[in-house]
């Protein structure tokens, strides 16, 4: 059998969170009620003109720099002829052989620990069209008896990131529109929510078989709302193409769409050439010619980037480098762990707590990250009190859990539900004795030579204790009763 080799290059729509949208003064909005956010220039009517939103290509700028991407002295909006319900001009307003962003790459580290350079290509900017839904119990248009047009989203800034078919497996794609993803969110220019759309991508793949240069034909998935559904519908796609070429059939040149449910790809329709757009230049719109100056401003004002920052984490802050990546993924993750940093604490006792304990509670809790009223004090203060001994380990998890939903300063929760420990041989004492008195099986062992039953104690006292015994005096206290 022949062995192939997986070639993918990913396609990326990003909308940018502006105040405004691309071409007009309505507001960029997310889960506004139906059709509130509209004017003549994004509902197409004859007529009405298009202005370029400045913030917008600011920031679409900004992402060429942050890829290394060259910024076009000259680049040009076109006319993307298509039809399409809920686009209302019957064009998409986007860019086609001069864009404003060219070349670049990102560095992308995988779960191997190595590292793989991903080529872009280009980035482009253009508008987002508005949704349709379809009045079915299912969303699904074969089986809707209407559908309803919402155009909120209709001329949202939208920037289209190509990368280069430099992508070899599904993981690979995963890890790098992570990397992307961190990008843009350090840049700040974007939600990147998949499951909102903010964010997302079509996947372009092929094999050929090893060692040949050839490129096989390609197919375009379409419809991944997560990473993880890109990894699963790649995987999918590299099986029925793997298939299909053993068998001796041709690949269609196609766009498949993605279906979650049943995990397969179903081919939508034979894929577009450029010519079919009739692209030609939006006459309404001057060329971009962006000034070597402000481009330079821009540039001065380029953040730390994911990559960068994971690196400072690891040599001058010693986190472990998983620790970092999990850390570094998420924006507001990094501000409170630099905040915490800053008022005092150790960088591995603050990273350990927001990328574990925080995380998890916000995990089960369901709380919205933006809305979490634990602050770097709050951590910072929980590190300090577990550090000097005046609450354990298990106490802070506790007052943590209480900060997470009501925001009360730690000492006051400490306070209120006696969690200061209890550092006390006396007050130790007597509970360690209630302890052996009621488990004298494990004391039994211990005396006889199990030496790791003391884990168990302790754990009792601890439990006894409502978590507020010292656990390093609780142990001595158990073992000086046992050897007496
Ligand atoms: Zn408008």
């Amino acid at each position: 059998m022949t062995e192939y080799e997986t070639v993918i290059g990913l396609e990326c729509h990003v909308e940018l969170s502006t105040a405004t949208k691309m071409f007009c003064g309505c507001r960029n909005t997310f889960g506004a009620p139906p059709n509130t956010d509209v004017c003549p220039v994004c509902l197409g009517h004859p007529g009405s003109l298009p202005v370029p939103n400045e913030e917008a290509i600011r920031r679409i700028i900004l992402i060429g720099l942050a890829l290394g991407s060259d910024i076009a002295p000259h680049s040009v909006f076109h006319r993307k002829n298509y039809f399409y319900p809920d686009m209302p001009k019957n064009y998409q307003i986007s860019q086609y052989d001069l864009p404003i962003c060219v070349g670049g790459h990102l560095d992308v580290d995988l779960s191997d620990g190595s590292t793989t350079r991903v080529g872009i290509t280009r980035v482009h900017m253009e508008e987002d069209t508005g949704k349709t839904q379809h009045a079915s119990a299912s969303g699904r248009i074969h089986e809707a008896g209407s559908a309803l047009i919402d155009f909120n989203r209709a001329g949202v800034p939208l920037v289209e990131c190509v990368s280069e078919p430099d992508i070899r497996s599904p993981d690979e794609a995963g890890a790098y529109v992570r990397e992307l993803r961190a990008t843009l969110e350090a840049l700040d220019v974007s939600d990147v929510r998949m499951e909102e759309g903010s964010l997302r991508c079509d996947a372009n793949i092929s094999l050929r078989p090893i060692g040949t240069a050839a490129l096989g034909t390609k197919v375009e998935i379409k419809n991944m709302n997560s990473i993880r559904s890109l990894e699963r519908a790649l995987h999918h796609e590299i099986e029925r193409q793997t298939k299909a070429l053993d068998a001796g059939e041709a690949i269609a040149q196609e766009t498949r769409h993605w279906d979650e449910d049943s995990g397969s790809t179903k081919s939508m329709r034979s894929k577009e050439e450029a010519f079919d757009y009739r692209y030609f230049p939006e006459p309404d719109i001057p060329a971009l010619e962006p000034s070597p100056a402000w481009i330079e401003e821009i540039r001065a004002r380029l953040p730390e980037l994911p990559r960068a920052r994971r690196e400072r984490y690891v040599t001058e802050l010693d986190l472990q480098p998983e620790v970092a990546r999990v850390l570094v993924a998420d924006r507001a993750s990094c501000a409170l762990f630099e905040e915490t940093v800053t008022l005092g604490s150790a960088p591995a006792a603050a990273a350990n707590w927001i990328t574990q304990d925080l995380a998890g509670l916000i995990n089960k809790l369901g709380i919205v990250p933006a809305v979490l009223p634990v602050t770097a004090q709050h951590l910072s203060d929980l590190i300090g009190m577990v550090a000097d001994d005046t609450i354990s380990g298990t106490g802070a998890k506790q007052a943590l859990e209480e900060a997470v939903t009501t925001g009360d300063a730690i000492a006051d929760i400490v306070k209120r539900q006696g969690l200061t420990q209890v550092s006390d041989t006396g007050a130790l004492a007597e509970i360690a004795d209630r302890v052996l008195a009621a488990n004298p099986d494990a004391v039994a062992q211990f005396r006889g030579g199990k030496e790791n039953v003391i884990g168990f104690l302790v754990g009792q006292v601890m439990k006894e204790s409502r978590g507020s015994a010292n656990p390093k005096l609780a142990q001595q206290v158990l073992r000086e009763r046992l050897s007496g």
